[in-house]
């Protein structure tokens, strides 16, 4: 089979299902009782997270370990609104982000908040201007993703972070970085993005594990209440196993990167360049160099995304018409038409996501079964 859906989720790596089973079979200790190897690890535990704050450049601030990036995103926001003394009722968003930071913002725009979304432009990137103009003096919250699970588009987060601050100096600028962490791990201590969040799952780890990365003096209000893991950010017994498992696939994703990268560039390239020879094809999103190197969405003329995938499936070649989340919604894509794309073209879109287990051959042979499929289709096609 050829698997082309890594943002919906990842194969492990090896080494991760090494450690976490290694974790199950003899390390299955509760890190919070008191005993020698319980507090052995919590000390790996521990040193794990500094370790993968420093993937991010930073030296000090927080990680609190969550069951994903839901998990993280709705912590991110209501916990940052929850521990604020000074009730400011401006916040701002974007109209592309996922579920688990949009629909959070729905639900804040009904208890009585004022919800700015900003827009993007035609690759599918936050416009600039657009968040400098949604800017109150009373913003105290924005949320934007850093790259769009759906089109690959690259928000510069560096510099939308920037804005915010030097406008808004008490805002608080959290980034959902699930699509981006272990590939284009950003830099947090050269960027005013005070909160990421970022999911094991889709950096080859394990599902059901993610982080919050708070920068030092951020406040947060916990969400879950109960044994005061994780320093009373997080209570729950803490998910040692998984945890483990996506310390060894940060460490691996952050030596590996430049091979990782390279690879990742090498395989889009084929697709893309091969892809974009058949006749009437189009790419919803940035173009090759500006979008990030292992998503591409693509419509093909006269074929609907959802034909083209399982005429694929009988290859055993998977990709998906949409974020795995939304994949049984038959809604229109937001981030498509945020960027205008909508009619055929949109119900057209396929995504193909790579991975660490991709490579150029089997681009090859998907390029030439998309070439034999969309012909075929395109055969049947009503005029
Ligand atoms: N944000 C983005 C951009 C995502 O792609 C996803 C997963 N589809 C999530 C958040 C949610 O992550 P998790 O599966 O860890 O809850």
């Amino acid at each position: 089979m050829i698997y082309l859906d890594n943002s919906a989720t990842t194969r492990p790596f090896d080494e991760v299902i090494s450690a976490v089973t290694g974790s199950l079979t003899h390390n299955y200790f509760n890190p919070s009782s008191v005993y020698g190897p319980s507090v052995l690890l919590q000390r790996q535990i521990d040193s794990g997270r500094k370790q993968m704050l420093r993937t991010l450049g930073l030296d000090s601030g927080r990680i609190i370990f969550t069951s994903g990036a839901t998990e993280s995103n709705n912590l991110a926001i209501f916990g940052v609104l929850g521990a604020m003394r000074k009730k400011s009722k401006h916040v701002v968003t974007s109209i592309i982000e996922h579920p688990s930071v949009f629909e959070p913002y729905m639900q804040l725009e009904e208890n009585g908040y004022k919800v700015t979304r900003v827009g993007v432009d035609a690759t599918g990137c936050v416009s600039k201007q657009e968040l400098l103009d949604a800017l109150q003096e009373d913003t105290c919250l924005v949320s934007i993703m850093h790259v769009n699970n759906e089109t690959g588009a690259v928000n510069d987060i560096k510099a939308l972070s920037s804005i915010v601050k030097k406008h808004c100096r008490q805002a608080v600028f959290h980034c959902d970085g699930v699509q981006a962490y272990g590939r284009i791990t950003p830099d947090l201590s050269r960027c005013d993005v005070d909160l990421y969040s970022i999911s094991a799952h889709k950096f080859h780890g394990m599902k059901g594990m993610g982080a919050l990365i708070v920068k030092d003096g951020i406040k947060i209000a916990p969400m879950m209440i109960g044994g005061g893991q994780e320093n009373g950010y997080r209570s729950g017994t803490t998910n040692a196993p998984a945890i483990i498992g996506m310390i060894e696939a940060a460490k691996i994703c952050y030596q590996s990167n430049n091979s990782l990268m390279n690879g990742l560039q090498l395989c889009k390239a084929e697709l893309y360049n091969g892809l974009l020879n058949i006749p009437d094809a189009y790419v919803n999103g940035p173009d090759f160099n500006e979008a990030a190197p292992y998503i591409l969405n693509i419509s093909f003329e006269g074929v609907r995304g959802e034909t083209l995938l399982h005429s694929l499936e009988r290859h055993k070649i998977y990709v998906s018409t949409g974020s795995a989340c939304s994949a049984k919604n038959k809604k229109a894509s937001r981030a498509l038409s945020a960027m205008g794309i909508s009619g055929d073209r949109a119900l057209g879109a396929v995504r193909m996501s790579l991975g660490a287990f991709n490579d150029v051959s089997q681009m090859q042979r998907v390029v030439e079964i998309i070439d034999m499929e969309v012909r075929n289709l395109r055969k049947y096609r009503r005029i």
